[in-house]
């Protein structure tokens, strides 16, 4: 179903407005986890003077150790939804157990499925069942095979709004946190009608590069481009290495807006 044989047609996935696949790049923004409210809404703000629509953040935190910050859970939706009110922005946010998602679609507008969760089967048919959108990415050693398949499942339950988001996988290189795999994007556009975003912050864990990957995602012709933004990564709860103060995040997205305008990308 989600493969360009069956569809020759780009898939365009509508959130709050925000043509995802058409006509160029989206940006989704936002903390790596749901804090507090003045600290989602901080972020929000600046999201939402640059005309942005999307905002992103962690409520259920799938950390390497269970001694880590966990997440805020139901109260950290209730946050973002909040937030999203106030500002116009739509909520992506990930979800990690099927018994969750009832409860969480009133609060959000696309199901965020993380890369831990790749190949949770029941978790994709459930959100497969729901007429939310739903950004899947790519699994932290998932072949891109694997990927389109998991994609596959979610669409097999009659959801079609799937949104491909390629956040750099395991390899030997020690350089970055996880190795960008931008040929994906292409590979993943001519495969499938999806369209596909980059996580430039998981693949680098690297705040010095965020920019030149958001601007090979675009060039390569990524549909969006996802990065973390913390009004203060400094005493953030998790990724406080990568994320980016509102500051670097302004100067990161104007830069963008000027290649894009260099290189005749529209949006
Ligand atoms: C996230 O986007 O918050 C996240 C945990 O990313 P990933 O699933 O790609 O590691
Ligand atoms: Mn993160």
């Amino acid at each position: 179903l989600v493969s360009r044989k069956k569809k020759a047609e780009d898939t365009i996935v509508n959130v709050n407005g925000e043509l995802i696949g058409k006509d160029g790049t989206s940006f989704v923004y936002g903390p790596c986890a749901v804090e507090s409210y003045e600290q989602v809404d901080a972020v929000a703000k600046s999201i939402s003077e640059k005309g942005l629509k999307l905002i992103r953040g962690g409520a259920y935190k799938p950390r390497t150790s269970p001694y880590d910050f966990q997440g805020l859970g139901l109260e950290g939706l209730k946050i973002l939804s909040e937030v999203g009110k106030k500002r116009g922005l739509g909520v992506v946010t990930e979800i990690v157990t099927p018994g969750d998602l009832d409860e969480a679609l009133e609060y959000i507008d696309v199901i965020q499925i993380g890369a831990r969760n790749m190949q949770n089967f029941e978790l994709l048919k459930a959100a497969g069942a729901t007429d939310k959108p739903v950004l899947l990415k790519r699994g932290l050693a998932a072949t891109i095979d694997e990927f389109i398949h998991a994609a596959e499942y979610i669409m097999s339950k009659g959801n079609e709004n799937i949104i491909l988001c390629e956040r750099g996988i395991r390899t030997y290189e020690k350089a970055t946190r996880n190795t960008l795999d931008i040929s994906a994007v292409p590979i993943l556009k001519q495969e499938t009608h999806l369209p596909v975003m980059v996580d430039v912050t998981h693949s680098t864990g690297r705040r010095d590069l965020l920019l030149p990957c958001a601007k090979a995602a675009i060039a390569i012709g990524a549909d969006g481009v996802m990065a973390e933004v913390h009004p203060d990564p400094s005493v953030a709860l998790s990724d406080q290495q990568q994320q980016m103060d509102i500051p670097t995040f302004d100067a990161f997205h104007d830069e963008l807006l000027k290649f894009m305008k260099q290189y005749d990308v529209v949006k």
